[in-house]
């Protein structure tokens, strides 16, 4: 049997970083940066005012206090926008407010609790020093700069520096497009009645669901029953509006297996046995003119997210252009002991907890360990890795955790 580590090192070793694409603002949440950015101008622009108040000669109001409240006359208003030079001369103020350039003359600001709010003429109780409450042009970022290096994934703030620093559009590695098709002739969607031997499908709502929370774009394509020539013939309808696809169901051992049979003859798709549980079938490969990788995992609900997690997760963030490897794992105690098959890498699905004081995070494994026990998994938040050599292990054994 292959390797855990094996076939994630082959997805890995094929799969490829999508091509860099100019993409607007309003696009590029979740892309990830393939140009260093730089600012064309200073951060602020220009010296602004950082409160509402005046804008004064520091020299002029020295001294100013409650008891000595120093009076000066106020000449004008700059607001916030006003693109106008202003000045303010010796003996006099301006009202300024937040964002508002400081006037030529000004080299501080008095905020408008330190003083009657006058608009004639303003009482100064208290004296600013020189730059007080003056926003520096420069301060942020410096004409030049670069504000986010290639490699960084937009988020929120990032697209605020992107918009401060007045770009419209980048270039970045887009979110990849993934669909998600189950397969299997028991599967109903869900909201519709249940007939025997029927089940409601949910592999595609986990599955979208977890391509969305790795940085993809995910679509759902409703569930192909298991005739392989209408498998095929979905799956080439999908292929051009997508960079990866992922497939459930179909690929074991047992007769009606659509997905082996309608990918095996193409020769592009390798459909394996993993040495791990569970999950143990896996197939993946590459299809049409551009090579866009195939994950068939298998159908039992805990196995396809838990193969998602080892395998897909890792292939997306390589086509994000990000480093990529396997699932970071943290150390805890098993609350029980737990059992694994000789030779393979278990996952057992578990609840880890924070540690109490000095202690290590304690894992407990939750009733229900069948790859087809769908409450149980979602009743977890960890899986617990169990290597191939090991079988047994006792309560306190310390193990390897994968947080989900
Ligand atoms: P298969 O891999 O097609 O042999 O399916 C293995 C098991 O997973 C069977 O019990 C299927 O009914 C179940 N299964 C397959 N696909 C899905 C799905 N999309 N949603 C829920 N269960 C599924
Ligand atoms: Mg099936």
């Amino acid at each position: 049997m292959k390797s855990v580590d094996a076939h994630l090192a082959e997805i890995l070793g094929t799969v490829r970083p999508l091509d860099p694409v100019e993409l607007g603002l309003e696009e590029a949440l979740g892309a990830t940066l393939a140009e260093d950015v730089t600012s064309p101008v200073a951060l602020p622009p220009f010296d602004n005012s950082a409160m509402d108040g005046y804008a004064v000669r520091a020299g002029d109001v020295v001294g100013a206090t409650g008891d000595e409240p120093v009076v000066l006359p106020v000449t004008i208003d700059v607001a916030a926008g006003d693109t106008a030079p202003r000045a303010v001369g010796e003996g006099f103020v301006t009202r300024i407010m937040t964002g508002a350039p400081v006037p030529e003359g000004a080299d501080a600001v008095v905020p408008v609790e330190w003083t009657d709010g006058g608009t004639v003429k303003v009482t100064i109780r208290r004296a600013p020093s020189p730059g007080n409450a003056i926003r520096r042009s420069g301060e942020d970022v410096g004409a030049g700069d670069v504000v986010l290096p290639s490699g960084t994934v937009i988020g929120p703030a990032q697209l605020g520096i992107l918009a401060g620093v007045g770009r419209r559009a980048v270039l970045a590695h887009p979110r990849p497009r993934v669909v998600v098709l189950s397969t299997g002739a028991e599967l109903v969607e869900p909201g519709t009645p249940l007939g025997h031997g029927q089940i409601w499908e949910s592999n595609s709502y986990t599955l979208v669901a977890a391509v969305k929370q790795a940085g993809g774009e995910a679509f759902r394509r409703r569930a192909v029953g298991d005739d392989p020539y209408e498998f095929s013939a979905t799956l080439n309808g999908l292929l051009g509006e997508a960079d990866a696809v992922i497939t459930s169901g179909g690929i074991s051992m047992g007769a009606y297996e659509p997905v082996k049979e309608a990918l095996s003859p193409l020769g592009t798709v390798r459909f394996e046995k993993v040495a791990m549980q569970p999950g143990m079938p896996q197939g993946f490969g590459v299809l049409g003119e551009r090579q866009i990788p195939i994950f068939t995992l298998p159908g039992n609900p805990v196995s396809s997210y838990v193969s998602f997690l080892l395998y897909v997760k890792p292939a997306l963030a390589r086509m994000r252009g990000l480093p990529a490897g396997p699932p970071v794992t943290v150390t805890a105690t098993t609350a029980s002991a737990l059992r694994s098959p000789a030779g393979r890498r278990s996952f057992l699905r578990g609840v880890l907890s924070a540690g109490t004081g000095e202690g290590r995070a304690v894992v407990t494994p939750v009733h229900g360990q069948g790859s087809h026990q769908l409450a149980a998994l979602a009743s977890a938040n960890a899986l617990i890795v169990v290597p191939e050599d090991v079988t047994d292990l006792p309560e306190g054994a310390v193990v390897e955790v994968i947080p989900i």
